[in-house]
């Protein structure tokens, strides 16, 4: 699914040069879920931000999905981007002035989308992940917690076959944040490559696989034998597997 070989990411600062990334090779299976942990500037965003596509490195290959993308024109990038992967940030990203509808729905207008095919797309979405009151609020109207879910339902509305999250729980309570993590990892189990950055060494453990950076270097990946034991009937699990997305046209869109 992913194959990064020999990225390197630099920045020029002043008159220095900053190696974010320094020689970082990773390959991720369809399906895995991965956390990645790492002091403050050891080149985590900057790893999620190429992974993401919205940066290029400065060298090294990138293989997405059996296509290598570091020859990529912008608009395939951009293209690309839309089609295979969503993205979640520590402070959300919504448009301020639309509703939660609105925000859901936009990627499908940039798409070309019909109206008819978008209402349906978007209403699903919001109700799985109960939000369906929320629709019609805008951002400011919204809880932390909510404004992520509907984040969550804005990166997964193309139905792409990666999720790509940056602290998703770094501005939200604990409460909010384990529902936002339940939702995200629903979606893992229904498919979805799932990649989280985390500070929190509790929401790294909930991966199977955890790597760690450090100075723009990947020095550790680890993947324990076994996942998470499934959740028991009675233990207050029962949250974990929501939202149930229907995939139907997945196979279409991408
Ligand atoms: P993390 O997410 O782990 O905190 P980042 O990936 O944001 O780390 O940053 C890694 C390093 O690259 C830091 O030293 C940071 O200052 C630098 N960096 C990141 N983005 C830029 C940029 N756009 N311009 C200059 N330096 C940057
Ligand atoms: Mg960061």
């Amino acid at each position: 699914m992913i194959d990064l070989a020999e990225i390197h990411r630099d920045f020029q600062v002043g008159d220095q040069i900053v190696h974010a990334l320094d020689d970082v090779n990773l390959r991720v299976a369809s399906g895995e879920y991965l956390s990645i942990m790492g002091p403050s500037g050891s080149g985590k965003s900057t790893l999620l931000n190429v992974l993401g596509l919205l940066d290029r490195p400065t060298c090294g290959k990138y293989v997405l999905d059996s296509r290598e993308t570091t020859d990529l024109t912008d608009d395939e990038l951009a293209h690309t981007r839309a089609r295979k992967i969503g993205f979640i940030f520590q402070s959300f990203h919504l448009v301020p002035r639309l509703t939660a509808f609105e925000n859901v729905e936009l990627p499908l207008i940039l798409a070309g989308v019909s109206p008819s095919e978008r209402k349906p797309r978007v209403q699903r979405l919001l109700e799985s992940l109960s939000l369906t009151d929320r629709a019609h609020h805008v951002p400011n109207q919204l809880s932390g917690g909510q404004r992520q879910r509907v984040a969550i339902a804005r990166a997964m509305v193309m139905e792409p076959a990666v999720l790509l999250a940056d602290e998703p729980t770094g501005n939200l309570d604990h409460k909010s944040g384990a529902d936002v993590l339940a939702a995200i990892e629903g979606l893992n189990s229904q498919g979805i490559t799932l990649i989280v950055v985390t500070h929190d060494a509790e929401v790294s453990q909930r991966a199977r696989r955890n790597v760690r950076m450090r100075d723009g270097r990947i020095v550790e990946d680890v993947t324990r034998p076994h996942p998470n034991p499934p959740p028991q009937a009675g233990e207050g699990n029962e949250g974990r597997n929501k939202p149930t997305l229907a995939r139907e046209g997945r196979e279409g869109a991408s």
